[in-house]
């Protein structure tokens, strides 16, 4: 069989597939949708867990354009496949296209995750569970005791996270984006998620603010976990986001962002020394908890991060 991790299919390929030719190896049942998508390591972690599973499924990446998302749902689900993960620029889109949503892809209004049920297609969300699951193993703390800040709260990873953050009630939570009005309109539904019984004082419990020092400095002291959700730190010549100065040693700073390994953020957050993490853990396991719904039975976690920090 062809690397999965390597070869990138086409929805031409899906096309054959269903109609029960190549390349798309018939063993492979599982895949993810994205575009682009071929820097996805997904393949080479659930490859991993899947060979030490036993199973016989094999998991490969299909780069899809959004105009052929509903095609392409059709085409796995008519060639058998058990579901899909979906990535880039297809979260959002894939909530009109599934039968049944679970709780938190409802409540996230992303789906990342599909489940073929005979020709019911059922979507799910594992990256707000995945985050929690995430948080918990780097930082040994449960997100829903935290006050949290996250930067890029309007994107698609940050509103995951925020809105995540509300179902928790975390006892604070500060929204920052660069396009201001987009976190305004995740803390509307933010609030409408929120247990009101858990807020810290009379504030606000979710507050927006603008992506300036001065409004960061007036709420980084009352924050214990700030998460980076923007893709800032991708290149080592972008700017700072949280000037270095403001980072303390008892804040926890998450960068959702693994290439590279230490962003400018964690490397300033490092330095003042706090507790940092990259976005490695919620890769994993927003990846194990899509493998656990595909198998309903517990994913192969160690192999997967094994495999995940050789691939990277
Ligand atoms: P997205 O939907 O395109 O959102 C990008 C976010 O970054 C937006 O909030 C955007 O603000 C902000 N941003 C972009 N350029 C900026 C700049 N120059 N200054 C300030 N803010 C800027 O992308 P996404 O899918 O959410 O991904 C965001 C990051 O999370 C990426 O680095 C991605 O690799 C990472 N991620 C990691 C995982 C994981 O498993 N670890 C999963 C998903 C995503 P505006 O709204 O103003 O444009």
């Amino acid at each position: 069989m062809s690397d999965l991790s390597q070869t990138t299919f086409t929805l031409e390929d899906l096309r054959a597939r269903a109609e029960g030719r190549g390349p798309i190896p018939a063993e492979v049942g599982l895949a993810v949708l994205g575009h682009p998508v071929e820097h996805s390591l997904s393949p080479a972690m659930q490859n991993a867990a899947l060979e030490a599973l036993g199973s016989k499924l094999r998991y490969a990446k299909i780069d899809c354009p959004p105009e052929q998302l509903a095609e392409a749902i059709d085409l796995a689900r008519k060639a058998g496949f058990t579901g899909l993960n979906l990535t880039i620029p297809h979260k959002f889109e894939a909530l009109n296209l599934c039968n049944e949503l679970d709780d938190t892809a409802r409540q996230l209004g992303a789906v990342n995750t599909l489940l073929f049920d005979g020709s019911r297609i059922v979507g799910f969300n594992t990256d707000g569970p995945g985050l929690v699951r995430a948080i918990r193993e780097v930082f040994a703390f449960d997100l829903r005791d935290l006050r949290v800040m996250v930067l890029g709260a309007g994107g698609g990873a940050g509103s995951a996270a925020a809105l995540q953050c509300a179902l928790e009630s975390c006892p604070r939570l500060v929204l920052v984006n660069r396009t201001e009005g987009k976190a305004h309109d995740i803390a509307a539904q933010a609030k409408k998620l929120l247990h009101t019984d858990r807020l810290e004082g009379p504030d606000d419990p979710v507050t927006v603010i603008p992506l300036e020092e001065s409004a960061l400095r007036e709420q980084i002291g009352r924050t214990d976990l700030v998460i980076n959700a923007t893709s800032l730190g991708m290149k080592r010549t972008d700017p700072r986001l949280v000037p270095a100065a403001l980072i303390t040693p008892d804040l926890m700073v998450y960068d959702m962002i693994y290439r590279p390994a230490v962003t400018r953020l964690l490397e300033d957050a490092q330095n003042a020394n706090a507790r940092t993490a990259n976005g490695l853990s919620l890769l994993l396991h927003q990846g194990a908890l899509s493998l656990e719904i595909w198998l309903n039975r517990p994913a192969a976690v160690d192999v997967m991060r094994r495999a995940l920090e050789q691939a990277v």
